[in-house]
């Protein structure tokens, strides 16, 4: 499958950072190797200076989201400052029981002189990079720097250059609120990124497109260092017939939308038979003009494309199947309105790749069948949805079809449980993270065995 791309925008200057990368590697690297990292007290103080930074800079927040994205206030609260504080507090009240050392069983130890022991704890891995998209530029930069700290790393954040005004009020603030000897903040775009790649770290976490994944993943090889690589894809929606549709199109539309669709997890397209199909384009109306009212180029509640690259490259999919609704472009205003397409085929553009922006294709198939040869036919996902009350149905899309997350019900709602791992599969990444999965992301998972001399 092609790639959402690796658009860089000509109308967005990059900022170079005056430190030179080698000298702040080597820095960092040696206060992780003075061990201020490693005492849990340290790791509890940043978890709580960066819950301070969200609660104390809301607004702040917001206004940088709106200047890179429009983005609508009330989503920037719950998704850009709610969210990773619900992800702080979890990881505070468990971090103790996470980090605790797991002994072995007794009988895995026959065989060695009584008084053996064995289990296993987690060591942090060093000096950490994380590498930041601009779709939830500040989500997916402090997520990861949390989850990080947590395990006791040393760690450098390179923002989105495609999210100018945010990556600049992180560059401003996480200074004033961590270590500034453990954590820094490096500004730039391609030519940075790729000054920084060149040296070594003891873990690579990159969130984006998975072209970009690849040259991650390429330059971490030169040095052996483990990468995550939370990428995207096509994350499709299952709708059976016989479901709620006016419930179905709510929480599709929600889940579309938001963010002008640039989501990662966001249902890229829907799978139904004919006859539901039907039913939904008008739920999915309704549903749509409910949140965004007649106009929603007018309405508050509704963002904006990044940029006039990914708006070109969004329009120019528009013309696949049948409009529904929606359709109209201001290239001015990196305005799509909310659009849902139907009677799409596999081989229309929208199908090529994955779409992140407002656009739902409807393709339409037989039954269950069809619909999981469809998926599997594709690379897999890094979600995939369902909506049915059927239990065999879900049985059968859990066990007969591979994702990195699976949600009945719900679409994105996975992502906002710190217990379940956050990842893809194949195209879609590399590894998890949230919760307890962050601290496994970020450590190396170290085996010990006493034996007694005597
Ligand atoms: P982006 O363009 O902001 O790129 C991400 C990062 O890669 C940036 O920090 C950028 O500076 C860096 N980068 C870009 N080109 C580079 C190069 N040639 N060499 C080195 N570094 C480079 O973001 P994007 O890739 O447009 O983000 C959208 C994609 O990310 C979609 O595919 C989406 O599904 C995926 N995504 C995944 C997740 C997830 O959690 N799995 C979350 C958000 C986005």
């Amino acid at each position: 499958m092609t790639d959402i791309t690796d658009i860089t925008d000509t109308d967005t200057a990059t900022r170079t950072s005056a430190t030179g990368t080698a000298d702040l590697v080597a820095s960092l690297r040696a206060v992780f190797r003075s061990g201020r990292t490693r005492p849990i007290d340290w790791r509890r103080s940043q978890l709580t200076a960066l819950r301070a930074l969200f609660t104390e800079n809301r607004d702040a927040i917001a206004d940088a989201l709106y200047a890179d994205l429009r983005k609508p206030r009330f989503e920037a609260y719950a998704a850009e400052v709610d969210l990773p504080v619900r992800e702080i507090d979890h990881t505070l009240a468990h971090l103790e029981e996470w980090l605790a050392p797991e002994p072995l069983a007794a009988e895995s130890l026959a065989g060695l002189p009584d008084g053996t022991t064995a289990g296993t704890h987690y060591e942090p891995l060093g000096t950490v990079l994380v590498v930041a998209p601009w779709n939830y530029p500040v989500q997916l930069s402090l997520v990861p720097v949390a989850g990080a700290l947590a395990a006791g790393n040393t760690v450098i954040l390179k923002p989105s250059e495609l999210a100018p005004a945010t990556s600049e009020l992180l560059a401003r603030l996480v200074p004033r609120y961590l270590d500034p000897e453990a954590v820094a903040v490096f500004e730039g775009g391609v030519p940075e990124t790729t000054e920084l790649l060149a040296q070594r770290f003891d873990h690579i976490f990159y969130t984006g497109n998975g072209t970009v994944g690849r040259i991650v993943m390429r330059a971490a090889a030169e040095h052996l260092t483990p990468v995550t690589l939370e990428l995207g894809g096509k994350s499709p929606v299952f709708v059976d017939r016989d479901t709620d549709l006016s419930v179905v199109a709510t929480r599709l539309a929600e889940a579309k939308f938001r963010n002008a669709g640039q989501t990662c997890v966001a249902p890229d397209y829907v799978l139904t038979d004919p006859a539901t199909a039907r039913g939904l384009e008008v739920a999915l109306a309704e549903a749509v003009h409910g949140m965004f009212g007649d106009d929603p180029q007018t309405s508050d509640a509704y963002g904006r494309i990044v940029n006039r690259r990914h708006f070109d490259r969004i329009a120019a999919l528009l013309d696949s199947g049948t409009l529904v609704f929606g359709g109209r472009t201001d290239r001015d205003d990196v305005y799509i309105a909310p659009t849902v397409l139907t009677g799409v085929r596999a081989d229309d553009a929208v199908m090529r790749e994955e779409i992140f922006g407002p656009v739902l294709p409807i393709v339409e198939v037989d039954g269950l069948d069809e619909a999981i040869a469809f998926i599997n036919d594709r690379d897999k996902p890094l979600a995939l949805y369902g909506f049915t009350e059927n239990e065999t149905t879900r049985g059968r899309l859990a066990a007969e079809t591979s994702s990195g997350g699976l949600g009945f019900g719900l679409p994105m709602a996975h992502l906002r449980v710190p217990d379940l791992p956050f990842g893809g599969v194949g195209e879609s990444g590399l590894g998890s993270y949230h919760g307890p999965h962050s601290i496994a992301a970020f450590s190396h998972r170290r085996a010990r065995l006493d034996v007694p001399l005597s």
